[in-house]
């Protein structure tokens, strides 16, 4: 395939393995997706935060069942949240970090099996620019 045709999903096959629902430091959240997420399981925010959320640092993060895995993360389901799924969950894999380094594709495609890194890295971050892009302007902030 020409690399001027790539397109970002041809870099990326989700393999629905749940892999990335699971540990890694856990899932963080922004004001707008908890007020998402709050609203979509008709929670007030209060207790939304009290009960899903877990400070980590200075931010929150989603709360993690017993077993490591996010506290919305079903085996049968997937995501239970799928529509709202916070931001870092909705633009996996194509995140900012891979501009700044594009080597962390590379590492990102150890946890995922989805990843394809068959691709020269000029390539992963033209994607990955085209996708944040579109995310901006999907959801603006
Ligand atoms: S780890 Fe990758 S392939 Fe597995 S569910 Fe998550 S995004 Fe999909
Ligand atoms: S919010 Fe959904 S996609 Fe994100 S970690 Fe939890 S279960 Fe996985």
């Amino acid at each position: 395939m020409p690399y001027k045709s790539v397109r970002p999903g041809d870099l990326f096959d989700c393999q629905m393995c749940g892999e990335c629902c699971r540990g890694f430091g856990g899932t963080y959240v922004t004001d707008k997706d908890i007020q998402n997420i709050a609203a979509y399981i008709e929670a007030p925010l209060e207790t939304f935060v009290e009960i899903y959320c877990r400070p980590s640092g200075s931010k929150l993060v989603l709360a993690q069942k017993d077993d490591g895995y996010c506290i919305f993360f079903d085996p049968t389901r997937q995501c239970t949240i799928h529509p709202v799924k916070p931001r870092m969950c909705r633009q996996w894999p194509y995140i900012p970090s891979v501009l700044i380094d594009p080597f962390n594709w590379e590492i990102m495609s150890g946890a995922c099996p989805g990843i394809r890194t068959d691709f020269p890295p000029e390539v992963v971050q033209k994607c990955v620019r085209e996708k944040l892009l579109q995310d901006q302007r999907d959801y603006p902030r």
